[in-house]
């Protein structure tokens, strides 16, 4: 016999978990259907930067409301443990983007974001171990950090289980049924299942799982690589930053380590499921060239290991947390390399537009899908441009 449920969750990665908790909090019957294990996917090489700068405010608003109601206040409010470290983040701007700088803070401030912005001399106190003669001002976020991607997952789904959600590992969606152009089902590796409601969180594969509802969704794939370096001993505290004078972020990874990675040599448009493990030939030669610049002392360092990671990036590097056209059906995808941080107030604003047509956590209606349709990409009050090259 067919199993009827609620709603239905393609995808166990931080975005399905995040909306299967949010759904089951409601009440609701839910089933997350994960084609592998959860966070085998993007979630699973996050580099799990928690910060709130961005140039569009509706991004630093869902990272706000994701910073304070969940990732400061986990235990309290899902269970378990996301493995939030408050490092403290930092922003480097290139000399001609201060005024940009200037009026993104300002739109933070007004958001209620702890953010500001400081002069180089005053990084320089902060993190005497950095080079600050290339830039002249920083965007300083003390409650920022960083978090365990993987663990928000799982934390997520185990409590969505605690309230009744099923999760279904080995189990692919290869079918979207409809009928009189509404959503009833999916066909899956394991049998079907109906629903009247189905959110393809899907993470890199979501355009292929959109097209099996005749969705057509304009997303391709963006790979990334990522270094571990051991952390030199005698270097001080440093913070998590996105350095845009070396197109580098990089951010301690408990005591002994430090994650780093480039914001320019990112593939796209590889198979979802191609062989993701071999970096680009220059990555570590050009990312250690462009650390030393910031902290010298990376010369001391030697390479842990490396990690290659894939998301879904849109035309706009912006999400898309929306109806789909196809009455029951959403998306919850396109996440472009940014996605962990906004994860939990995006679920929880998702499953209100769902529900109540409305969205309450934070309004997500700038993310609709049409906005491509339409030509209305998103950009930033005070755009850098895209974040990834
Ligand atoms: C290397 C890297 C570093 C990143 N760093 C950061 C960062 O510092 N901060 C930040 O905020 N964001 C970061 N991101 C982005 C963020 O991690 C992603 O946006 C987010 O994890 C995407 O989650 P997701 O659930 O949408 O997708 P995924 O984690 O990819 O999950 C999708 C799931 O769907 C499953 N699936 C696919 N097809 C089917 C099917 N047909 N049936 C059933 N299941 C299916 C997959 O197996 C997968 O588990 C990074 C991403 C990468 C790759």
């Amino acid at each position: 016999m067919t199993q009827t449920y609620d709603t239905i969750v393609i995808g166990a990665g931080v975005m399905g978990a995040s909306l299967a908790f949010h759904f089951a909090e409601r009440g609701l019957k839910v089933a997350v259907l994960e084609r592998k294990v959860t966070a085998s996917g993007a979630t699973g090489h996050s580099s799990g930067l928690v910060r709130m700068h961005y140039d569009l405010a509706a991004e630093s608003e869902l990272t706000f409301a994701s910073y304070k109601n969940y990732f400061n206040n986990w235990k309290e409010r899902v269970g378990g443990d996301c493995g939030f470290m408050q490092t403290g983040f930092m922003q480097i701007a290139k000399r001609e983007h201060e005024d940009k700088l200037r009026g993104n803070v300002a739109n933070q401030q007004r958001i209620g974001i702890n953010t500001s912005v400081i002069s180089a001399a005053d990084v320089k106190k902060l993190i005497p171990d950095f080079i600050t003669d290339q830039f002249d001002f920083a965007a300083y976020e003390p409650d920022s950090g960083y978090a365990d991607a993987t663990l928000t997952t799982n934390s997520f789904l185990e409590s969505a289980k605690h309230n009744g959600a099923k999760l279904i590992q080995n189990c692919e969606v290869t079918a979207i049924h409809t009928a009189g152009g509404k959503v009833i089902g999916v066909g899956t590796t394991q049998g079907d299942l109906a629903s009247p409601i189905v959110v393809n969180a899907a993470g890199p594969w979501a355009k292929h799982v959109a097209s099996l509802a005749g969705v057509d969704v304009p997303l391709e794939t963006w790979t990334h690589d990522v270094a571990f370096l051991h952390r030199p001993p005698s270097l001080g505290k440093i913070p998590a930053v996105i350095d845009d004078t070396i197109n580098c972020y990089f951010r301690p990874e408990g005591s002994a380590l430090i994650l780093a990675a480039g914001e320019d040599e990112s593939l796209r448009g590889e198979a979802p499921d191609a062989e993701d493990q071999t970096p680009t030939p220059t990555f570590v030669e050009k990312l250690i060239d462009s650390l030393v610049r910031r902290i010298p002392k990376i010369e001391e360092s030697g390479l842990h290991s490396i990690h290659v990671g894939r998301d879904g990036i849109t035309p706009d590097q912006r999400a898309i947390y929306s109806a789909s056209g196809l009455d029951g059906f959403y998306l919850a995808c396109g996440l472009s390399g940014t996605g962990f941080k906004t994860s939990p107030a995006a679920g929880a604003s998702l499953v209100e537009l769902i529900l109540d047509g409305v969205p309450k956590t934070v309004d997500i209606t700038p993310f609709r899908f049409e906005r491509f349709a339409n030509g209305q990409l998103l950009e930033g009050e005070y755009g850098y441009g895209n974040i990834w090259k």
